[in-house]
């Protein structure tokens, strides 16, 4: 349930009705805003009784039920977009996010050299794999540790936020002390032990759809993390599981716009798995910008032939300078469409 205090109500209304609320047995999960409060209510219980009885207290405006199982995460709960700042850039916000890097950590060079060559060409945060889910258990399964360490050293020399991947609830602490963005892969979507966990960490969370899960699945996993704790999450679109094979995912481009109009959760898209193909990671990147994500997350390597995961769809750093520059005239047009979406919210 959500109850939506009346614009300047006293404390006192609010306080009362955080009582009547728990009278009925719910309990109370935040309460946002300062001119018009919002108070998010959870747990289970005579709904219509508990939504009447408030209906009539003094400084309340309106109290509904949600509809969809989701509620922190949904447009009902927070109408404006979430903006999530790491490092100083908001993801989210009216600067289109472009987080770019290898695959995988493979090595020192590796990814000095990737986050240098990223961080000319215009991008904001540092991806790479330390620990990586792979469908063989005789592919490189990452540096782990060392490779953790690594893109450390590469935040350092460059200044870029780092986004890398955790598989498991017991490594969230060790990878968060090294991540500015805890990346969840598709594989892992419904791993709940390690959504609460997620929940428990500070750091933003990348959450990406799992292979052939539904929008609404996307959103209860993220519910997960937000019902546990963690407000900040960044929903990743990666390509779905089809009868098509001309890709090695299909990108389901949509499920952008379909977010955007369910979710206050800032929205990216990986042109790189969503195709499996370079060749179409800049016409997808710039289907991103067109339908109003926040951001992508593509992979960059020295060099793609060479790479130890993923190189196929990696793009080299000559090909990701000329897609970003041909991306700027679309950047244009996006930002101009926040502005102009930030003037008609006031
Ligand atoms: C990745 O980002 O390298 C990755 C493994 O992605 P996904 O979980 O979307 O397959
Ligand atoms: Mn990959």
């Amino acid at each position: 349930m959500i109850v939506s205090m009346k614009l300047h109500a006293n404390k006192a209304d609010i306080e009362s009705v955080c009582e009547r609320v728990r009278d009925f047995g719910y309990k109370i999960h935040a309460i946002e805003g300062e001119e018009r409060v919002v108070i998010g209510i959870v747990g289970t219980g005579d709904v219509t009784a508990c939504l009447e009885s408030i209906e009539a207290m003094p400084g309340v405006e309106k109290a509904v039920r949600i509809s969809a199982p989701y509620k922190f995460v949904s447009k009902e709960f927070r109408d404006t977009r979430t903006i999530i700042r790491v490092n100083g850039h908001d993801i989210g916000g009216d600067e289109f996010t472009v987080m770019a890097g290898p695959c995988s950590v493979e090595n020192e060079r590796q990814i000095m050299e990737t986050a240098e060559g990223v961080a000319a060409a215009g991008a904001h945060m540092l991806r790479g794999g330390a620990f990586k889910p792979r469908t063989s258990p005789y592919d490189f399964q990452g540096m782990e540790l060392d490779g953790l360490k690594l893109l450390r050293k590469a935040r350092e020399a460059t200044g870029l936020a780092i986004v890398t991947e955790v598989m498991s609830d017991n490594d969230v602490d060790l990878v968060a002390e090294y991540a500015d963005v805890l990346q969840i892969g598709a594989r892992n979507m419904q791993n709940f032990a390690l959504l609460k966990a997620l929940g428990r960490t500070k750091r933003p969370i990348l959450l990406k759809r799992g292979l052939s899960s539904t929008i609404k699945e996307l959103l209860m996993s993220a519910e997960y993390i937000t019902a546990h704790g963690n407000p900040n999450v960044i929903l990743c679109e990666r390509g779905i599981r089809t009868f098509e094979t001309a890709t090695r995912n299909t990108c389901d481009i949509t499920a952008v716009a379909v977010l955007n109009e369910l979710t206050h959760l800032p929205v990216i898209l990986d042109p790189s798995h969503a195709t499996g193909k370079r060749s179409l990671v800049p016409a997808l990147s710039r289907a991103a910008v067109a339908i109003g994500a926040d951001g992508i997350i593509v992979e960059v390597h020295p060099n793609p032939a060479k790479a130890m995961s993923d190189g196929a769809q990696s793009l080299d750093f000559a090909m990701f300078r000329k897609m970003m520059a041909d991306m700027e005239p679309y950047v244009e047009l996006w930002k101009r469409a926040r502005l102009s979406e930030a003037v008609v919210a006031v």
